[in-house]
């Protein structure tokens, strides 16, 4: 049982990483046909949806991709932006498909950013009563507030999953029907888009395990 914890927790977050580094490094050599770069594959998405106010930018890195809702700004890292590759066009497209969701105020994307203060606060502040309850077991109330707080913080990790998810199945959308990639080159852009997910899945795994390790620890003192 701890063996499998363990596995969960330490090789989990590393094979997603691998992954998605070795996917994406494949994928930003193969020059997608369209041409485009990521940059103007996120403009026409952007335009063709009625989102010309939206700006795309360069943002320096390597993946440091993301959409800023705060100043409605895409921004793809240096090689997406100037380079027209598989990797390039399935993630600008996604980036831009939390620029949709923005637009259309999709609900769990709502959600996420009325939660993202909160969950901040009290990631912060649950270890601090953990740290307490665990050192004291004649004050385990304080590991039951700090496993409370910390339970915001994975509820804000598995909301971001469907938005994750959401904005790749978007981004596949809009690629194949503006005609951006080719037949041949979806299942790509799919691997892509996966790896990147897989990441997502892989922290909210950690992060739910060591909710209900702690869960345990509280529950078996009682
Ligand atoms: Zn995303």
């Amino acid at each position: 049982m701890f063996l499998i914890y363990l596995g969960i927790i330490i090789l989990l977050p590393l094979y997603a990483q691998f992954k998605v580094k070795n996917t994406y490094t494949k994928y930003a050599k193969v020059r997608s046909t369209s041409g485009m770069t990521g940059a103007q594959v996120a403009r026409l998405i952007l335009d063709r949806n009625g989102l010309q106010d939206v700006k795309v930018v360069e943002s320096q890195g390597v993946l440091t991709d993301h959409y800023n809702p705060l100043t409605k700004t895409v921004a793809l890292s240096t090689q997406n932006y100037h380079e027209a590759s598989v990797a390039g066009t399935a993630v600008a497209a996604h980036e831009v498909g939390h620029a949709i969701q923005d637009a259309e105020a999709y609900s769990f994307l709502r959600f996420r950013h009325r939660l993202a203060p909160v969950a901040n606060i009290t990631s912060n502040a649950s270890w601090i009563f953990i740290i307490i309850g665990i050192l004291a077991s004649s004050m385990n109330y304080m590991l039951g507030i700090g496993i409370a707080l910390m339970a915001v913080g994975v509820l804000f990790q598995i909301v971001t999953l469907p938005v994750e998810f959401n904005a790749s199945t978007r981004a596949m959308n809009q690629i194949v029907e503006h005609g951006i990639i080719r037949n041949e080159e979806e299942p790509h852009a799919k691997k892509v888009l996966s790896a990147a997910a897989m990441t997502y899945v892989a922290a909210t795994a950690v992060a739910v395990m060591e909710l209900v390790r702690l869960l345990l620890i509280f529950t078996n003192r009682e």
